[in-house]
């Protein structure tokens, strides 16, 4: 067990500083209240072989949150999910602990149909056994986009959806939590039922949909959309293919349907704070969530690095903080971990304050994925799964089902 202690402890709506203490044991959360009168006693290490278990952490006046939770991840530290390594993943595991991230869905690029094949057979075999982040499931997010839509992505393989490409997929439903797919793509719809039977989650992304088409999809059953404001149709947009009457895109479609949540790259560098202002204000704190879409580029040097597999993936560039395709004029992935993007968020959008924030990273995604009895929020019974930061929001300590991991 362990007995966090001497700092506010973030809960989902509000800072709690008035000396409570949270105290976890067998991976879960058992209690949160003021200091038990035999808990600061208990919870000292007895003997050395306890010492593990058996912690007082002194959160030295900063705070304790639920761990983050990140719907959309590429990879970290020089790895991408689409290397489709044990090793690659675990790098990136590893990694993203170390930004306070306890829970996530690694996401996929779009590639070759082997690669996504070995890329669930790992989600498979990490949801099982993570050495660091906790794995969910699957972001199926390549390969079904508009081609047009398709941003910092390998051209070269993405497709319309098909039963033939993705029943074999499917042999993986279990592991796949989201899958994305633009729904204005022949078989869009037929795909999203078929995903939407075995319980996966349907996201709309890299698409240039009009309003039209995406009201279709909120009725087919997708809930969410990709990375607002990225790699998708809006008014000017789609005026480039008819001048009027003007239509709506993707992104006035996103805002104007409440049964659609949405995330949002709050890296600093792909938005300006105005666009994440606006996105807080018409969703919402339980409707958004921020996400990093970061690359393996996160904790490396400037230079050039592989977005996606390293067996057919896109180059890109990293400078000044953020990913760019090589001649510089579009972006091509975030790289940096969720913890920069709560600080972003937090003073970009002051308005919001700091247990919105926090919820954005945790509980809001963890509802979005239908997880929210788990994990997300420092609540009795829920996973252990902790963050230490201290007053200026950097990570001190990190903890994954009641074990310290960083
Ligand atoms: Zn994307």
């Amino acid at each position: 067990m362990a007995l966090f202690h001497n700092g506010t402890i973030v809960t989902k709506n509000s800072l709690c500083s008035d000396g409570h203490v949270v105290r976890t044991q067998g991976g879960r959360i058992v209690y949160m209240g003021p200091p038990e009168k035999d808990g600061a006693v208990t919870a000292k290490p007895m003997t050395k072989a306890d010492a593990p278990d058996n912690e007082s952490v002194d959160l030295q006046g900063g705070y304790l949150i639920p761990g983050f939770v990140d719907l959309h991840v590429h990879g970290g530290a020089n790895a991408d999910f689409m290397d489709v390594t044990p090793e690659a993943w675990s790098t990136i595991c590893r990694a993203h602990a170390k930004h306070g991230t306890t829970s996530f869905t690694p996401t996929t690029t779009v590639a070759r149909h082997d690669q996504h094949m070995k890329f669930l057979a790992l989600t498979r075999a990490f949801k099982e056994n993570s050495p660091g982040t906790r794995v969910l499931g699957a972001h199926l997010y390549g390969p079904y986009f508009a081609p047009e839509a398709k941003g910092c992505h390998p051209g070269a393989h993405v497709r319309p959806p098909t039963p033939a490409d993705y029943e074999p997929y499917f042999e993986y439903a279990s592991d796949i939590s989201t899958a994305t797919v633009a729904p204005e793509l022949p078989g869009a719809q037929a795909f999203v039922e078929a995903c939407l039977k075995r319980g996966i989650r349907c996201n709309a992304g890299h698409s240039y949909a009009t309003f039209a088409q995406m009201e279709a999809a909120v009725g087919w059953g997708v809930t969410h959309v990709d990375h607002l404001f990225c790699a998708m149709s809006d008014r000017s947009r789609l005026r480039q293919t008819q001048s009027f009457p003007m239509r709506g895109g993707v992104m006035e479609a996103t805002l104007y349907f409440d049964q659609l949540t949405t995330e949002i790259i709050a890296d600093g560098k792909h938005m300006l704070p105005d666009l994440l202002r606006l996105a807080y204000k018409v969703k919402g704190p339980g409707r958004l969530a921020l996400v990093t879409d970061t690359s393996r580029a996160m904790d490396m040097p400037d230079g050039a690095y592989m977005f996606g597999p390293l067996d057919g993936g896109e180059p890109v560039i990293k400078k000044d903080g953020v990913g760019l395709t090589p001649d510089g004029k579009a972006l091509g992935s975030s790289v940096v971990g969720m913890d920069h993007c709560v600080r972003t968020f937090h003073q970009a959008v002051p308005e919001a304050g700091l247990a919105n924030v926090i919820r954005m990273a945790t509980l809001t995604p963890a509802t979005i994925l239908g997880l929210e009895q788990e994990i997300g929020s420092i609540a009795l019974g829920k996973r252990a799964d902790l963050v230490v930061l201290d007053r200026e929001l950097n990570v001190r300590a990190t903890y994954i089902g009641g074990a310290k991991v960083v």
